[in-house]
This record gives C-alpha cells, structure tokens and sequence, in this order.
C-alpha cells in the first residue's frame, strides 16, 4: 500500500477506507450471480472484479477481509437464452424449475447452472481472482436458510408492511413471503402458499406464469431444507445475516427508489435486527452502446476477453473507471488500441525510478490492481497492440516466434536480449492481436501485402516518379527508420507533389488501400526487396 494518506485515488481504497472504521472481525465482500445465461463482462465488473479490488485494498491495511460469491442456482428457469445449440422444446418442460435441476444446455455438465457456471471457474485463476464460489441451492439444502425462513415466516405481517411499504405492491394480509418447491412438478414460481402453523406451509401449485403452468397439486412441507425457498427481496437480506456481508455490490438498477436494495437494507435491519452491508452501485458496461445481457448469446464473457486481450487489461479497465461511471467500450475503435496504451503508460509509470507526479502515483496504484501474477522486478517488455496487429499481417503466415525477431531487429521493442517471460509475453499478444484481426477489428486496421500492383490502380506520372525514386534509393543503401522517413519529403519536394499523395500511393501499391502503418518503419520490416519489387513493376 502506497502512502499517500488523505487522497486516495482509487475507488476501491475510498470504499476500504470506509469500511474500515466498521469494527468487524472480518469484512465479507459479496457478489451474486444467476447463473440462467452467460456471463459476461459487465457482470464479472460489479460481481466479481470490483469486490476483488475492494478486498485487495482491506487486505492491503491489513484488515481481515474475504471474498465470496454467490451462484444463485436455486432461481427459477424463466427463459431460455439465445446463442445456444439446442432445441426450445427439449427444454420448455424445465421452466419454472430450479436452475440446477435443468439438464445442461451441452453435454458434459451436471445441469443448466454448471454449464453457465463454467465460463466463472475456468477464468478465476487466469483473471487474478480468487472468491469463495458458494451455490445457493447447496446452502438451501443443506439447511443455511433454515432459520430465517422462519422468522420470516413468524414475523410475515411486518415483512408484508415493509414490502408494500417499499416496493408500493398491495400484498393481501395472510400473504407468506416464502416459494414451496411443488413437491408434484418441482416448480416453485407456480405455488401460492396459503398458511403457515409455525410448523407446516400447506400450498397450492395453481399460479399461472408467462413460462410456466402449475400443475394443480395440493400438499404441506416443512420449510427446511431447500423445501422452500425466498423470494429474491427477502434472499438478498437473508444472505447478508447468514454470512455476515459487510460490503456489496449489485448493478445500479436495484438502487433505484423501491429498488431490492431499499426493501433488503430494511428486511435486515427491522426484521433480522442487524445492520446492513455497505452498498455502492456499479454502472453498466456497454458494449458497442448497447448493455450487455446475459440473454442475447451476443456477449463479452471472461473466456472471449482472453481470446483478444490480456486479463491485467480487463481488471485496468474495471479499476481505473469509477465504480458509478459508465464503462463505453468497443472493440472496433481505436477505443482498444487506447485501452492496451493506458495500460503500457501505467505500467512504466510503475517502474519508473524519477519522483513521480501525481497522475503517475495514481498511475502506479491502478497498475498494482491490474494485476495477475506478482509484479516482477523488471518492466516487462512491451510491445504496443497496434504493432502487433500490423506485424501478423505483414507476415501472416511466418510463425510467431520469427516475427519477434524481426521486430526486434526493426527496433519496434525496446530491448535486444529478451528472456523467456519477454518472448512468452511477446507470442501471446501476437497471439492475441491475431484473433482480434480475425473476429472484431474495423476494415480501416486490415491490411493485405500485394503480391502484384492492384490491377485497377491509377497512379500519375508523378506519383510514380517519386515511387521508383525510392525503390532505387532502397537498392543503394540500408536506411534507419528516420533517415528514410526525411528522403520521402525530399523526394516529394523533388518531383513536385503534395505528401499525402506520396504516402497514398505508397499505400495503393503495397496494400491496395489509401492508409496504412507508418510508412518508413513499415517498409523497413516488410523488407525492402519486397518493396522494391513492387515499385518497380508500376
Ligand atoms: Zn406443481
């Protein structure tokens, strides 16, 4: 922990700096989840990577703090998201039941959750996380909720009052604030139950949903172990009192005015008697303007996000946006290539040896929470993404081994010897830029090298001037990347046309496009044989 007393500038530090005036034995950081559809990023920000910042900093003052997580796997299966392989009405028998007695969507999972659970458990080590993942279908069924289900149940008139209260429904007297689980069809959004004698619910299976029919069956359970479960307001209060939750989360939505964080502050403070978690809302993340949802199938889940970029990126992105700032990202702007440089800059200023300013103090902080493995002692060996992208396709078919060499020998990184974690870093982020090339970059990124000047190319005279001027200055002698780079105004001052139209033919002729890299240094890599080829056939 850095000290810089008084002016924290990571949100995650002001939040730790609050909690710890909270005298607790030790803070419980929450985040929940229902595992229905697939999660994505937007999700792993408020329900995953922001509780890890915040436990990170309690553990950084040397406060004692832990992280959980909740699956929510006892939560009614509603709807059947899209994206999937699979045929609706091999699956429309299950809704209305319990997320974890759906089958899996693809073979080789225990159920519907687990399936969707997966893309969570691969990532945690990968993405530096480390929470304690609890199901609360286990929990229900191993008795956790017992107890306060029953005193839900015994106080159901004052839950009743807080309820209408809150949410400004008109829930009739007698009405009990718990789902029996139809002991019949298994469902437990279609039951209405009808009394309580402190012992039994008797219920009935007749309520009629957009996704589920009952099946009309009477009966009486005791409300133990996972026989019945909590509506969602009451689940969330139930939870904090079961583990103590001094801190969560949760997307902004449930802030509003009437809001399940309103209705589960006050279900645990005036009927559970304790005092509620600390509660901070989280913005939404949006991708490409749109939010993202778990429903569509057309998501950034964790496992996507380690297909095109490095983890640390996503966990700088989550810490360094405040908590209750919109996340705008994309992946076709050069949003991304801005994202992958903040990260570069942060990261020297991290190593930096001058005094630092305060940008880069703060810098350095969001670096530390960036973080996956322990930082080493050494800058590792950057390689900026967009010169990743332009070296795989300058040479898509070499491996990528090769290409570092000759990006070194082009002087695109900053040192000569690399060891193995250099390399290793190196290939994964050609590795990267590769699959992000394929899957999501913009038109304007792509490039071809010719093989033969485009055949429909026009080029004036002058323009071809200029460009066999270059290709017999190439055969002379070798050139440095600024050396070349000055003998391009030359020669455009030579031959009397205007720079841009030198550069685009430049780019015409080696890419059939009117951009492309910067063009010295890019000439240089290709390799100046190729270039001259080319220019001398126009
Ligand atoms: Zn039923």
């Amino acid at each position: 922990m850095k000290d810089v007393e008084l002016d924290h500038y990571v949100w995650a530090d002001k939040i730790a700096e609050q909690l710890s005036k909270k005298e607790v034995k030790e803070h419980v950081i929450h985040g929940m989840w229902t595992p229905s559809g697939f999660f994505h990023i937007g999700n792993a920000r408020a329900e995953l990577l922001n509780p890890a910042f915040i436990t990170k900093s309690l553990k950084n003052r040397g406060i004692k703090a832990q992280q959980q997580f909740i699956a929510d796997d006892f939560d009614d299966f509603d709807k059947i998201p899209k994206g999937l392989d699979i045929k609706k009405e091999d699956f429309e028998p299950y809704l209305g039941k319990p997320l974890r007695e759906v089958p899996s969507p693809v073979e080789g999972y225990d159920s519907w959750a687990a399936y969707f659970l997966k893309d969570i458990k691969d990532n945690l080590e990968k993405f530096g996380l480390n929470p304690k993942v609890l199901s609360s279908y286990d929990s229900y069924k191993n008795g956790l909720y017992d107890d306060v289900i029953k005193i839900f149940l015994n106080k159901a008139e004052d839950v009743r009052k807080i309820w209408n209260d809150v949410t400004g429904a008109k829930k009739q007297k007698g009405w009990l604030p718990v789902m029996v689980v139809c002991e019949n069809c298994g469902r437990s959004a279609t039951t209405k139950a009808i009394s309580w004698d402190k012992k039994r619910i008797e219920y009935k299976c007749t309520q009629e949903r957009e996704y589920a029919k009952p099946c009309g069956h009477k009966g009486s359970i005791v409300p133990e172990k996972g026989a019945a479960k909590l509506n969602w307001r009451l689940h969330w209060a139930a939870t904090w009192f079961i583990h103590g939750v001094t801190y969560e989360s949760g997307g902004k939505d449930h802030f509003a005015a009437g809001g399940s964080v309103e209705s589960g502050q006050k279900f645990i403070k005036e009927i559970l008697g304790r005092e509620g978690p600390m509660q901070t809302p989280t913005e939404f993340l949006l991708v490409d303007n749109t939010k993202l949802s778990g429903s569509s199938g057309n998501t950034i889940s964790l496992t996507d996000w380690a297909k095109f970029a490095e983890p640390e990126l996503l966990r700088y992105m989550m810490i360094s946006y405040k908590q209750n700032t919109v996340i705008n990202f994309d992946l076709h702007s050069n949003k991304f290539f801005l994202l992958a440089d903040r990260y570069d800059k942060a990261e020297q200023a991290f190593f930096q040896k001058e005094e630092k300013n305060k940008r880069e103090v703060q810098l350095t902080e969001i670096y530390e929470f960036s973080q996956v493995k322990e930082i080493k002692e050494k800058i590792p060996m950057q390689l900026n993404y967009s010169n990743a992208a332009m070296i795989v396709q300058t040479f898509p078919n070499k491996p990528l081994g090769e290409l570092i060499d000759i990006l070194n020998t082009n002087n695109w990184i900053q040192r000569k010897t690399l060891g193995v974690s250099d390399k290793e870093k190196l290939v994964k982020r050609l590795e990267l830029a590769k699959y992000w090339l394929g899957e999501h970059a913009p038109d304007e990124v792509k490039f071809v090298v010719q093989e033969n000047v485009p055949e429909n190319l026009k080029l004036s005279e002058k323009e071809k001037e200029a460009l066999k001027l270059v290709a017999s200055l190439l055969k002379e002698k070798d050139f440095e990347q600024n050396e070349l780079f000055n003998e391009f105004y030359t020669i455009c001052e030579k031959v009397g046309i205007k720079n841009t139209d030198f550069f685009k033919a430049a780019y015409n002729v080696l890419l059939d496009k009117d951009r492309g890299p910067k063009l010295a240094p890019f000439m240089l890599t290709l390799g100046k044989e190729k270039v001259v080829d080319l220019f001398e056939k126009i």
